[in-house]
């Protein structure tokens, strides 16, 4: 099957050709009449089968030229760098259709956002907290969307964003296309359909759990952080083969370990996102990434899904995930559009356990590596790896490392202004223009000649 098959128009199969796509991926060719055909849709596919693609198509291919300004498809998903990035697919394949495109997402002045949408435009790609921002505000009407596509909706529920989509639904027109995308099946993500949607068509591509038939599978076992960076440095240091490494770490304070560590060793090779840092903070990196300009980025999960950055030469799980779902996630990041990838796994003997669930859930055991003999063997430990004195029953202190943290939140409009820098005394002498303590009184005088 190619793109000919399906009923599509010329301005997307120029686009197409372009970017030099030729067959659609199986969730792209399942997706298209389906969502064509303006029934609700749950699509169940991991990241990097194309499903952007897939409910795109058939919306852009049915989105006629309009002059109104109050949009007509919504797009939510869970992070900024994904409002991002699907914005920049969109636009992809718009090239030639006259339509108007925008992202919005928070943590950025508001007010640049509000004059854009009040332009007027088709397709909104947004974060669930600032849209609901935009809408309140009556700035952005919401009124005639005709088709909400929630992406990565495991990842939406995961963060905690069922009520600012509960407010969402309640503003949206009661008639319009509910198109669904998540990469695991969770209990979550079950409610919300029988909740919201009409009887949709669900279309699954790869169970989840089922790994992508083009990623090679490695493990080794590995004793504590310190062997593991040893390993790391001696893996790393073949820099063709691992031209482009994206490394898994569980949460934010390890990814900064890491990060430094690999700093010492390959100096200005690295970069690290994760949610404490800032949103600048984490594009750049993403962007030095992409571009090529740094080989290594650690990332936490909840910040490295649904990333789509091509050519991952290598993903390595720096740590064993509880979660086997997080790992079908990690591994999807190579491996994409049907290239060859190739992933490696390092489990401590606490590790065991989650890597007994990741095999069972796929079905099927890793290959096992010895660790070559070069690499030093370290006894030294980390602070979490050695015996801790455990307060019982004590319901104050949680560990919560993983959790996404503040920054990932919108912020509140009031909170995310910048700070400027200044002093309220500057601000105070330019209001009224005279001295505001005795010192100053040269002021006024000043000003007067
Ligand atoms: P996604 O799963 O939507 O994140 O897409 C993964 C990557 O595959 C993106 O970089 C797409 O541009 C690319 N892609 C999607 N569909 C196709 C296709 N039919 N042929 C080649 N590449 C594709």
């Amino acid at each position: 099957m190619t793109f000919k098959d399906l009923n599509l128009n010329t301005p997307l199969y120029n686009a197409l050709d372009d970017l030099g796509f030729t067959t659609p991926t199986p969730i792209q060719e399942e997706s298209f009449s389906v969502v064509a055909s303006g029934k609700d849709v749950v699509g169940i596919a991991q990241t990097g089968t194309g499903k952007t693609l897939a409910y795109m198509l058939p919306i852009l291919r049915n989105l006629k030229f309009s002059k109104q300004d109050n949009p007509r498809v919504l797009v939510l998903v869970p992070t900024r760098e994904l409002v991002v990035q699907v914005v920049s697919e969109i636009e992809k394949f718009s090239k030639y259709i006259n339509n108007r495109v925008l992202g919005v997402y928070g943590g950025t002045n508001i007010n640049t956002q509000k004059q854009a949408v009040a332009q007027g435009q088709d397709i909104i790609v947004a974060t669930p907290g600032r849209l609901y921002d935009l809408a309140v505000s009556r700035v952005l009407q919401l009124k005639s969307i005709q088709k909400l596509v929630i992406d990565e909706v495991d990842v939406m529920l995961d963060l905690g964003f069922r009520h600012q989509l509960m407010n969402i639904f309640d503003i949206l027109p009661q008639r319009r296309q509910n198109i669904m995308f998540s990469a695991t099946m969770t209990k979550d993500v079950d409610d919300l359909i029988t909740d919201f949607f009409t009887s949709p068509a669900k279309i699954s591509i790869a169970v989840s759990g089922t790994p992508l038939e083009n990623i090679k599978q490695e493990r080794y076992d590995v004793p504590n952080f310190y062997t593991k960076v040893n390993l790391l440095e001696h893996l790393l240091h073949d820099k063709d083969t691992f031209s482009r490494v994206l490394i898994f770490v569980a949460y934010k304070k390890m990814a900064d370990r890491l990060f430094d560590k690999l700093e010492e060793l390959f100096p200005g090779q690295s970069c690290v996102i994760h949610s404490n840092k800032t949103q600048n903070y984490r594009l750049r990196s993403i962007e030095q990434f992409r571009e090529g300009e740094n080989r290594l980025l650690v990332a936490t999960d909840v910040m490295a899904r649904g990333l789509d950055i091509e050519g991952v030469s290598h993903v390595i799980n720096f740590d064993t995930p509880d979660y086997p779902e997080n790992y079908m996630h990690r591994i999807g990041r190579t491996g994409r559009a049907e290239q060859q990838g190739h992933t490696i796994l390092l489990s401590t003997e606490k590790e065991q356990e989650s890597l007994k669930r990741i095999e069972e859930l796929m079905q099927m055991k890793i290959e096992t590596l010895s660790i070559p003999e070069r690499v030093a063997i370290s006894t030294e430990l980390i602070e979490e790896e050695r015996p801790q004195i455990r307060e019982r029953n004590n319901p104050i202190k949680r560990r919560d490392e993983d959790a996404p943290g503040p920054a990932f939140h919108e912020k509140s409009e009031k909170n995310s202004k910048e700070n400027l820098g200044g002093s309220y005394k500057f601000k105070i002498a330019a209001k009224y223009k005279k001295p505001k303590t005795r010192g100053d009184k040269n002021y006024n005088r000043r000003n007067k000649k």
